[in-house]
């Protein structure tokens, strides 16, 4: 069921409440509102002369109840005839002659000015043959039968010596015996019908009018009787009150009803999709392959974007959710990636092929329209960032033991990159931030958005445009006389990032330096050298530690790419003894950065175009 028709049925409903819960007067003044003469229920605007008082019905409405029960309407000129039934919704009250000489009356059957009553004798009362004429009524004491005379005997007016006949006006005069006939009275445009003892007249009123309040179940009185003669709708007992409480309940009910069957339709369908999306899930991530969604189930598993976990250069990254067990972090790629889509092909193309412990997962995508997103496992523990970069505090304090086993991680999952893929990836962006940690604190290599897919067998790339984040870029991607850019500008940057993460660990009070961020390769030299403290407050093991991941890193940060270890090798000495590992020679002693601040250019992405350089080596 879709919302609109939810909201239709709610309006329906709130209509029928609406409908029901009409504001009403409270009471009318009338203390009988009904009463009853035989089998007649009189109300407003009739009432029962004597038995209730003149605020119970309208002026000209009076009835008398006879000793026999019999309800009486007295007309002008005291033409008194019994009350057969009023319907209160037409308006039509039904009269006939006790004595079934309704025609005697008919002289004096004229109704007041300005007549609250007309004499409803319109056709639909009468059969289909009736037609109305004018008769003249005489008293015969002879009247022979002729078929010529239209006659009708009106027998309450007869006797044993005479006879009454109505004769019409359209019976010649010829045919009319007057000599035994004297002529009585005239009666105009009525209906043969009314000389049949047992004939009804209609009265139709048409003020007070009060149709529409009886229609619904309510009666008609006085506003304020003292006042005017304006009158009102009451709920005048309590059964309709009850009506109305209980019509009123039917319809919060009706709607209860209809918003519980929407409720319980839509998480129906929202577990079934729910489930759909699971089970292809499930289904793709045994086959190690990404699962392509639809922007409707992004928005579904991220639940509508509302838990940001934060935003990088490339998009906005959201928590959600495939099932209850399993979380993943949504990335919905920016406006200006999606503009040549190549990041975010690239990006897909390659991560459904790497499949390691030490890698993010891509679990699946999205392309649809202008619309891309990457839905990766969700990391709990986010980057690597937030546990090296509180200088000297021990806040996200990770053992030495542990950061060990990260370097070691990130090593091997840029090793699997470089040599474990059937095609070498370059991630070219390696650093802190893009490596996540899950609840068991593995690393895990994300963001592949940067990298570029590059045959094995060959080692150079060239590069249109200068990716990475500076401080951890290799120099030969900003300078041509370092050489051509290959996979060891990787290990450049995980050089970068060992040292930062010794260096996030120092121990300092000095606020200058502090504030300076002194350039930690230089600090490591000076370190082992012996010139500086490590500063690290920790034990001897801790010390071996740091020590050894400082050297790697010295190792890693080489100026010349083949004078920095592959990845393999880096592996197999951050497994080995940090006694047997050689100490890199020392650029700071001869040639090198002059400056001992040049780590100190602030992290930031750069997307500009530089010069191609050959891909030969
Ligand atoms: P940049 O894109 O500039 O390198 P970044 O790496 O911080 O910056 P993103 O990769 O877009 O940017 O990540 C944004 C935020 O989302 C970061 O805080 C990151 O920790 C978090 N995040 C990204 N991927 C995941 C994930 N798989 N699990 C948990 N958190 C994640």
């Amino acid at each position: 069921m879709e919302t609109s028709s939810v909201n239709s049925s709610f309006f329906i409903c709130l209509l029928l409440i609406a409908g029901f819960s009409e504001p009403v007067e409270s009471q009318s003044s009338c203390p009988e509102p009904e009463t009853r003469c035989g089998n007649l229920r009189v109300r407003f605007p009739f009432r029962i002369i004597g038995r209730q008082p003149e605020v119970c019905g309208y002026p000209g409405f009076g009835l008398q109840c006879s000793a026999a029960n019999h309800p009486v309407f007295e007309l002008p000129r005291s033409v008194k005839l019994n009350v057969k039934h009023i319907d209160y919704t037409s308006q039509i009250i039904q009269l006939y002659d006790p004595y079934g000489c309704l025609s005697l009356h008919f002289p004096n059957l004229t109704l007041p000015p300005p007549p609250p009553f007309q004499l409803k004798a319109s056709s639909s009362y009468f059969d289909l043959h009736d037609y109305d004429d004018d008769f003249t009524i005489f008293n015969c004491s002879q009247l022979k039968n002729s078929n010529k005379v239209v006659k009708f005997i009106t027998t309450c007016l007869s006797s044993s010596t005479y006879q009454v006949y109505a004769i019409s006006s359209g019976t010649p005069i010829g045919q009319i015996p007057l000599l035994s006939c004297t002529k009585v009275f005239n009666i105009s445009s009525v209906t043969a019908k009314i000389f049949r003892a047992d004939y009804t007249i209609h009265l139709k009123w048409s003020n007070p009018m009060c149709k529409r309040c009886e229609s619904t179940g309510r009666r008609c009185g006085f506003r304020n009787r003292s006042i005017s003669l304006e009158t009102a709708c009451f709920e005048i007992d309590s059964s309709n009150k009850f009506l109305t409480i209980g019509l009123t309940a039917g319809s919060f009910l009706l709607a209860a009803i209809i918003v519980a069957i929407h409720y319980i339709f839509n998480s129906y369908k929202s577990h079934k999709e729910s489930q759909e999306i699971v089970d292809k899930f499930l289904k793709d991530y045994a086959e190690l392959r990404p699962t392509r969604y639809s922007y409707a189930e992004i928005k579904r598993i991220t639940n509508q974007f509302k838990d940001k976990l934060g935003e990088g250069s490339f998009g906005t990254v959201f928590k959600g959710n495939i099932s209850s067990e399993f979380q993943v972090a949504v990335k919905i790629l920016s406006d200006s990636i999606i503009g040549n889509g190549e990041e975010f092909i690239i990006e897909i193309g390659m991560m459904a092929k790497v499949h390691h412990v030490n890698i993010t997962r891509l679990v699946g995508f999205c392309a649809q329209g202008f619309r891309r997103a990457l839905v990766y496992e969700y990391l709990p523990n986010g980057s690597l960032q937030n546990f090296i970069n509180s200088l000297g505090q021990r806040k996200n304090f990770i053992s030495w033991t542990q950061l060990q086993e990260i370097a070691l991680g990130i090593a091997k999952g840029i090793e699997y990159l470089h040599h474990g893929c059937e095609k070498r990836i370059l991630h070219f962006d390696i650093k802190p931030h893009n490596v996540l940690l899950d609840s068991d604190f593995t690393p895990k290599i994300s963001d592949f958005g940067l990298a570029k897919l590059c045959s094995k067998n060959q080692s150079v790339v060239s590069m249109t445009n200068a990716r990475g984040t500076f401080g951890y870029m290799a120099p030969e991607m900003f300078f041509r006389n370092f050489g051509n850019v290959s996979h060891k500008a990787d290990v450049y940057s995980f050089g970068m990032l060992l040292l930062e993460m010794i260096g996030g660990r120092r121990i300092t009070n000095d606020a200058e330096e502090e504030a300076a961020h002194i350039y930690y390769p230089k600090w490591i030299h000076d370190v082992l050298e012996g010139r500086k403290d490590l500063r690290i407050h920790e034990d001897e093991e801790d010390a071996m530690i740091a020590k050894k991941l400082g050297i790697v890193g010295l190792w890693c940060i080489q100026w010349h790419a083949v004078d920095r270890p592959s990845m393999q090798v880096v592996v197999q000495m951050l497994e080995g003894q940090e006694g047997k590992l050689p100490i890199p020679p020392n650029p700071f002693d001869s040639e090198g950065p002059s400056t001992s601040n040049r780590a100190n250019v602030p992290a930031r992405h750069v997307m500009q175009g530089l010069e191609i350089i050959q891909e030969a080596e």
